[in-house]
């Protein structure tokens, strides 16, 4: 469905991103995957992806924090892949403590690798895809953009301004081909939860795979975590032409934990 379309997936060498820029690849799409990672591994992901895809797909290790190191890596793409129809907005970091004790060097950092990574990135890809007429961006929010928690204000002030961005790119977007979209997952189990699985373990006195439980039944009605793989699939439907005038939304995937 995506053969001739080319993709940028922001924190894709492990988790989501990853995840959804092999659905990407499987749709035939050329994928620029972003963030850190051990080199030997991100090889081993790029190799992979492009043998699914059949198309060019390689890696920019970019730290997003920069802003100009965003504009690079959006250019960089541009150039390399003739152009960028799908940008995918996922690269995100946690840090847990109560407000009057967060450390102020973790809130700038995830302000600024959750919220501002994502706005730097939507104005440098913006001009090419409304010259083409088609585009689609996705940010992955989280359901904490839109319900809180305690001990995440970065993150659930990040993710809330996520989903306030999406809404307005969108509008300003409407009509033009462009859509512009969050996904809001619940629990899915990468290495942003592990430390929060061991956190809530180690304070129950319990095995991991308790502590992990112990997490879903406090806030996911399903008991079950999402799967990369189903955030894949939500972005490859985004992305279709079924989803044209889907623009301004933000669609929680979380077992039911907005719904209480
Ligand atoms: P992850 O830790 O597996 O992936 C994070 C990605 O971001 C990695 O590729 C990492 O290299 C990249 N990254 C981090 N800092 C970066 C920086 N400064 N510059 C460039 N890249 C950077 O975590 P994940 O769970 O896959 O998270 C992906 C997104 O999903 C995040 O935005 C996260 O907030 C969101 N999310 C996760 C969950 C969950 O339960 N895992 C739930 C809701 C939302």
């Amino acid at each position: 469905m995506l053969r001739g379309r080319s993709a940028l997936v922001t924190g894709s060498t492990s988790g989501i991103g990853l995840g959804i820029a092999r659905a990407l690849a499987a749709e035939g799409c050329a994928v620029t995957l972003a963030g850190f990672g051990d080199p030997a591994a991100i090889e081993r992901a790029r190799a992979e992806l492009a043998a699914v895809s059949g198309a060019p797909v390689r890696h920019d290790g970019a730290d997003l924090r920069e802003p100009a190191a965003v504009e690079a890596l959006v250019r960089g793409a541009i150039e390399a892949q003739g152009g960028l129809d799908v940008l995918v907005n996922n690269a995100g970091i946690q840090h847990t403590a109560p407000c009057e004790e967060f450390p102020v060097e973790r809130w700038d950092a995830i302000l600024a690798t959750n919220l501002s990574a994502t706005f730097h990135a939507i104005r440098a890809a913006l001009p090419g895809m409304r010259a083409r007429g088609w585009g689609r961006i996705v940010n992955t929010a989280s359901v904490h953009g839109l319900v809180a928690s305690p001990n995440k204000a970065a993150y659930v002030a990040a993710k809330h301004g996520v989903v306030g961005l999406t809404k307005v790119v969108a509008l300003e977007t409407a009509g033009s081909g462009v859509t512009c979209n969050a996904i809001c997952p619940g629990w899915t189990r990468t290495e942003l939860v592990e430390p929060q699985i061991a956190a809530r373990a180690a304070a129950l006195g319990i095995g991991l795979e308790e502590g992990a439980r112990a997490l879903l039944e406090e806030k996911q009605p399903s008991g079950q975590f999402v799967t990369v793989d189903q955030l894949g699939a939500l972005v490859v439907f985004l992305c279709s032409e079924a989803a044209a005038q889907l623009t301004g939304a933000s669609l929680p995937v979380d077992g039911g934990w907005t719904a209480r």
